[in-house]
């Protein structure tokens, strides 16, 4: 290792220890059009060889650790098949130990998670699952090429309802040619079904993946601006009459069932994360693994790290990171808190910014919170940058 790469494994000192460690899974049965996740599809022989690579990157670590919440994310962990999947929850609870209480989470996709994959995932603790569902439409699951039926979805749902307590669904809106009609009809559904928390996207045309140039060669039409405006005005009235709260800009929970591992996200604090691009934050670090499954795999089988990026964060840029992530909760950022906190006001990282966003309505301040008004929320990409302008990015997010 180089003396940075030592860095980035080096233990972090108690006083700031992570309450959250991330796994990355990166196989999928084939790739859909939107999605620029880190994976292989149709790659299942190099599974044994990443569980081998995993277990070197995890004993980077020197004792176990107890965390607040686990967060297995992909790809799709549960394509590895049930012998597969218990190595892995062996392997990590090698390493980190869930506190009382604690979360669990596995992200799963409908097809092929079937009842031998769910009874593992129980047995080694998993209280909670995130189900990509993206909606119950079958010509929408179709654009966005999916493999699973809206069928399939129910029947999981019902199923998975058996095993864990802790249900996410993930849906996606603005799909091309994607009605408002559709997209009600799928939420409807959803509340009927009734899992605890729902996170809901607008549909994104990333670069590098199919949709993007399917897109510029006028095969794929964004829905307008103003459908897909009315598509999240309608999640947040279909939802919230359905007794989820809107807690976070793209996600919605029964009380007590917020995302437990994301706040980690959101609080700007520190976490572990293993696997290829996965993002860490540790000892004001934030470093990425890389993003090729295959260089990653080869790496960690030499015991070798290898890494995308490393970002050693000034003071500054951890204070406008947390920003950034603060004010995607509706409940918004503590001014105090985050003041003794940085030791700088929020308003003094970009002063112009704030008094302008509060001039227009896009951010409020009520009983010391600074947050984005309902208004602000349709544009809180570009809060964002104008608050990030001078600072770098941040990756990791889960649902
Ligand atoms: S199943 Fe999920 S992770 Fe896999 S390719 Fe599709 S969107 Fe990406």
């Amino acid at each position: 290792m180089t003396a940075s790469e030592t860095d980035i494994y080096r233990q972090p000192h108690s006083g700031s220890l992570p309450r959250a460690v991330y796994i990355h899974v990166p196989f999928c049965r084939h790739r859909c059009g939107y999605c620029d996740f880190t994976l292989v599809a149709r790659r299942d022989e190099l599974i044994p060889r990443y569980l081998q690579a995993l277990s070197n990157e995890l004993s980077t670590l020197s004792s176990v650790y107890d965390v607040e919440t686990i967060y297995i994310g992909g790809g799709t962990p549960t394509h590895l098949s049930a012998v597969q999947l218990t190595e892995l929850l062996q392997r990590i609870g090698e390493h980190f130990r869930l506190t009382a209480g604690g979360e669990f989470t596995v992200e799963a996709n409908p097809d092929g998670l079937d009842d031998d994959r769910l009874a593992v995932l129980v047995r080694h603790g998993v209280n909670r699952l995130s189900l990509g569902v993206q909606s119950f439409d079958e010509k929408v699951l179709q654009t966005l090429e999916r493999e699973h039926s809206r069928e399939q979805a129910i029947d999981v749902i019902r199923r998975a309802r058996s095993f864990v307590s802790n249900l996410s669904v993930d849906l996606i809106f603005g799909v091309p040619d994607q009605s408002i009609g559709s997209w009600e009809e799928t939420l409807k559904l959803v509340a009927d079904l009734a899992p605890e928390h729902v996170s809901a996207y607008g549909l994104t045309f990333e670069k590098g993946t199919t949709f993007y140039g399917r897109r510029h060669r006028g095969q794929l039409v964004p829905v307008p601006d103003e459908i897909e405006r009315a598509m999240y005005q309608t999640a947040m009235t279909l939802l919230g009459a359905s007794g989820f709260e809107h807690y976070e800009i793209s996600n919605f929970a029964k009380p007590g069932f917020e995302s437990r591992h994301n706040h980690v996200y959101w609080a700007a604090d520190h976490y572990f994360a293993f696997g290829p691009g996965a993002a860490r934050y540790l000892n004001g670090v934030r470093s990425t693994n890389s993003r090729n499954v295959r260089r990653w795999i080869d790496g960690w089988l030499r015991h070798q790290p290898v890494l995308q990026e490393i970002d050693v964060l000034s003071d500054e840029t951890m204070a406008r990171e947390a920003v950034f992530v603060g004010l995607r909760r509706n409940r918004g950022i503590d001014l105090q808190k985050f003041e003794q906190r940085f030791r700088r006001s929020l308003k003094s990282l970009a002063p112009r910014v704030f008094d302008q966003y509060l001039k227009s309505g896009m951010l409020e301040v009520s009983a010391g919170q600074l947050r984005l008004t309902d208004e602000g929320r349709f544009v809180a990409d570009s809060v964002f940058v104008d608050f990030l302008w001078t600072s770098g990015r941040f990756c990791g997010e889960t649902t």
